[in-house]
């Protein structure tokens, strides 16, 4: 075991007791109804004109799909508030959220998707009665999307403290003017409002300076640029879009808790929000190694299956046991083997 493998050896990262009836639904939902409607999907939009829009084809499929999702229960699980959400551990949603990274309809299908699930889980905990009114219902039943705009071009866009958006305060309303980008699903029509990080009061303490407003997507003045690249991709037709701010006005009432908090809002949304990340790429790693190795099986070089050629087998290995960290802890079995609350043989608790 690696140097991580014995920091970790003392830790228990199983599913509580509550887990395990609703990663089995979820593991079943996504090998019954999405995998076999991934393809199709896909190709339903191969001939849309507009980049981050869903075709009319498309949209059906995944309203039907998000349907039977709920319908199941299936919905909203990643807020560990019991009401709403299924009152899961972070532990237990870090399991679930790789079952998710498996499958590129999952997270919409059981409305868990980013960053709506970030915004979501900031208006449970300190939106007002009429923030959650207007924004959290329809974004809890799936019915609109939203964004988070933090990144600006000008800036070093990490360190939140750097950020020159000013949001100045006229009457009731806050008049912003600045440019943000990389601002996924910004570009998607469903999505109506956004998050935005802006300073409300240049003169405070640094870590006092940034607020948190919601704007909704049709402020006059807030205007969509075009999407960034990433590695040479618009990642259509999710999108990370360019946005500019000029004179737009958002009520001040729009602002989430009193200003100069934003990093203690950050905070609320990174902890479960570099969990729900990390485990979404080990699914992806993990599929795409499963892919790897069907292939490996299944084509045949000098009277063998690939697999089993010399580097092949050597890199699968290699890269299994950095996909999957809870492999690598849990005695080397994969870690959808491992994760089940009822004890396996070689994958118990190590205490
Ligand atoms: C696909 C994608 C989606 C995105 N979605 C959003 C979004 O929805 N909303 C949004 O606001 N932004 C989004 N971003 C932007 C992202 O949040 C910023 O790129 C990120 O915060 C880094 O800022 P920067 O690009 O200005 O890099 P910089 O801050 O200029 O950083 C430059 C380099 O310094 C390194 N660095 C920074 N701090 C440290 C440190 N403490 N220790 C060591 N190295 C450090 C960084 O790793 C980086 O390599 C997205 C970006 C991508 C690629």
């Amino acid at each position: 075991m690696g140097a991580l493998g014995s920091e970790m050896g003392d830790w228990d990262l199983r599913l509580s007791d509550r887990g395990p009836p609703l990663f089995e639904a979820v593991v079943r939902f996504i090998a019954d109804e999405l995998d076999p409607r991934t393809g199709e999907f896909a190709r339903l939009g191969a001939t849309r004109l507009e980049r981050c829009v869903y075709s009319e084809k498309q949209l059906a499929i995944l309203e039907g799909l998000k349907g039977k999702a709920r319908e199941r229960g299936l919905w909203n699980f990643f807020l560990t508030e019991p009401d709403p959400g299924e009152g899961l551990s972070n532990l237990d949603d870090a399991h679930i959220a790789a079952e998710l990274g498996r499958s590129p309809l999952s997270s919409e299908c059981f409305n868990c998707s980013l960053p709506d699930s970030g915004n979501m889980e900031v208006l449970v905990r300190v939106g007002t009665p009429e923030q959650k009114e207007r924004w959290l219902t329809p974004l809890l039943e799936g019915t609109i999307r939203s964004a988070f705009a933090m990144s600006e071009p000008e800036i070093s866009s990490s360190d939140a403290t750097n950020l020159s958006c000013q949001a100045v305060r006229d009457g009731n309303e806050c008049v912003i003017n600045s440019e943000k980008y990389y601002i996924t699903s910004a570009g998607d029509p469903r999505c109506q409002m956004l998050i935005c990080v802006v300073q409300t009061d240049p003169d405070a303490p640094r870590h006092r300076r940034p607020s948190q407003i919601l704007v909704p997507m049709d402020t006059p003045g807030l205007q969509i640029l075009g999407p960034m690249h990433d590695f040479r991709e618009d990642d259509d037709p999710r999108g990370h879009i360019h946005l500019r701010f000029t004179d737009a006005r958002a009520p001040c009432a729009n602002t989430l808790l009193e200003g100069g908090r934003r990093f203690e809002i950050a905070q609320m949304r990174l902890g479960p929000g570099r969990i729900h990340h990390c485990m979404r790429s080990v699914g992806v790693a993990e599929r795409a190694l499963a892919l790897m190795v069907e292939r490996g099986l299944k084509r045949v070089a000098f009277g063998q299956p690939v697999a089993r050629l010399g580097e092949t087998s050597r890199s699968s290995r290699r890269r299994a046991s950095r996909s999957s960290p809870c492999a690598s802890w849990c005695s080397g079995l994969p870690r959808r083997w491992t994760c089940s609350a009822r004890p396996r043989p070689g994958c118990g608790p190590r205490r």
